[in-house]
């Protein structure tokens, strides 16, 4: 009776449960009430004790593995309130779905690694084949420290370690209670490891176990995942195994190298640290070699940029002197389109994080972490652009709502079948903190202050995505100063906000206007090329 209510109530709910009301048709009615009859004939037979292994096979119990204690909490919580049980210092969340009892629980990691003793590296060389001995992963209860192969701690000495043969323990005793296990590890080539493993270590006590794939931690994505399930890819396994052999042999090997050469144990070298080091060190060559560039104050209010211009200490010496004069002329005007950026990528998301919150590379990937084990963002180590359905209806939704007629959906297609990073809900870094605390949305960790800054810039670029092109008035004009003519051209007026109304990455500039003015600042700096 009440559109608006509906609206509301179906928004918040969608919000909740990632669902959306659907048309009750008679039909559907009609299939309900036949369902509900062959359960009351499943129940009177079984009052009468015919039970047969059909009936009793009815409630499967299915154990879902995943690698971190904030996902496995996120699922559980996915169907209902789970009920917690503690079994070797493990936390096991079990909840009824449906037709299954689930019981999630989080591997923490990765749980076997190469060894350290044996092979070239724990690589064996046997015939023609090579073959990586993995052991169980121990970490320190004292520093943290994690190891292989011995039964002291390397860093500090202590005998307090724990091994992860605990949680093999663990997932065969719950393996063998249930009917199916899924393994739901990360969707990239280490969570392909971590899940083959699991899956070495559970199948000879379940017979059934598959594997799931999913890029973001929502209701709908889980359970797209949980209808499609397949079996571990073994390239993937294979590509990460090649990685961690690479890893020992040219960092053990590089490292020794160091300490022979300089006589510091503490020096070390690897796979990617050495390569990037060069990287760096060739950076830093590039900056040695500066070119000068004039930053100009015009009287008129104008600043213009001269890159190594020809005769610099001669401007310098006329601006000193009070003689040195720019001519603006040749004034034009033009349109021009610009286009929102593809959402973000890893390296994307990473290089913006330094430039606007200032935060460094680690701690943006744990922060990213958090906000995607509590379903709040699609995976984050991605090199893709592309958009989904479902990422293109969350910019619907939110864009529809806030900027009408400004949707404009753009798939960033590119190979493989990753997405961008993108946010899973409609929702603003704002209105996100408003759920949150009024308690209409729950997620398995609390979130800082630097969460929702990194939420917020992940949205907005998202968002900006799906939107319309903005229009801008571009001014180009002739500087002339000592003799040398150089092209400027600024952005002095914003037409159509499109996007920038969402991610403001534009700022205009003064109209500069025709005439001859005086130099009344100038710094020359030297800059890298
Ligand atoms: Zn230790």
């Amino acid at each position: 009776d009440d559109e608006k209510a509906f609206h509301g109530l179906s928004k918040r709910i969608q919000l909740i449960t990632d669902e959306e009301f659907e048309e009750y048709t008679p039909e559907r009615a009609a299939e309900d009430l036949r369902r509900a009859d062959e359960d009351r004939g499943i129940i009177r037979k079984i009052r009468r004790g015919e039970f047969t292994a059909e009936t009793i096979d009815i409630v499967k119990s299915t154990l879902v593995v995943v690698e971190s204690p904030t996902k496995a909490k996120a699922i559980a919580y996915f169907f209902g309130r789970p009920a917690k049980r503690t079994i070797n210092g493990f936390t096991v969340y079990e909840v009824a779905g449906g037709q299954m009892i689930l019981n999630v629980v989080a591997s923490g990691g990765h749980i076997f690694d190469l060894t350290t003793e044996g092979g070239y590296h724990g690589v064996i060389k046997e015939n023609d084949l090579y073959i990586p001995v993995y052991t169980d992963i121990r970490r320190c209860n004292n520093c943290g420290e994690q190891f292989t192969d011995r039964d002291l701690c390397p860093e500090c000495g202590s005998s307090n370690i724990r091994s992860k043969k605990n949680v093999v323990d663990l997932l065969r005793k719950l393996s063998v209670e249930a009917n199916k296990v899924l393994i739901a590890t990360d969707p990239d080539a280490e969570g392909e490891k971590i899940g083959y493993d699991i899956y070495v270590v559970v199948k000879p006590y379940c017979k059934d176990v598959e594997r799931l794939e999913f890029h973001e931690v929502t209701r709908r994505a889980l359970r797209k995942a949980f209808s499609e399930p397949r079996n571990i890819k073994l390239p993937f396994v294979q590509a990460q195994i090649v990685r961690r052999i690479e890893d020992r042999w040219v960092g053990f090997e590089l490292s020794r190298k160091l300490w022979e050469n300089f006589k510091v144990t503490s020096l070390s070298a690897g796979r990617v640290q050495t390569p990037v080091l060069s990287w760096v060190i060739r950076r830093v060559e590039e900056l040695k070699r500066k070119i000068p560039a004039a930053e100009l104050h015009l009287d008129n209010g104008l600043s213009v940029r001269l890159v190594n211009p020809p005769n610099i200490e001669d401007l310098m010496r006329k601006f000193k002197e009070g003689e040195l004069n720019a001519t603006v002329e040749n004034i034009v005007f033009h349109e021009e389109t610009v286009y929102p950026q593809p959402p973000y990528t890893t390296d994307s998301m990473l290089k913006d994080a330094a430039q606007k919150l200032g935060f460094p590379v680690g701690y943006t990937m744990s922060l990213a972490q958090t906000l995607f084990e509590s379903g709040l963002i699609t995976y984050h180590r991605t090199d893709s652009t592309a958009v989904s359905t479902t990422g293109i209806d969350v910019a619907r939704r939110f864009i529809d709502e806030n900027y009408p007629g400004l949707f404009k959906p753009r798939e960033f297609r590119s190979e493989g079948a990753h997405e961008c990073i993108r946010p899973t809900k409609p929702l603003n870094a704002r209105q996100l903190r408003f759920y949150l605390s009024s308690g209409v949305l729950r997620i398995p960790q609390k979130l800082s202050a630097d969460h929702l800054k990194l939420y917020d810039m992940i949205f907005k670029r998202f968002i900006a995505s799906q939107m319309r092109e903005a229009k801008v008035m571009v001014q180009e004009f002739t500087l002339k100063i000592n003799g040398i003519e150089v092209k400027q051209n600024r952005i002095t007026k914003i037409l159509e906000e499109g996007f920038l109304n969402v991610n403001p990455i534009i700022t205009t500039k003064k109209e500069a206007a025709e005439g001859t003015y005086k130099v009344v600042h100038m710094k020359v700096r030297r800059e890298p090329t």
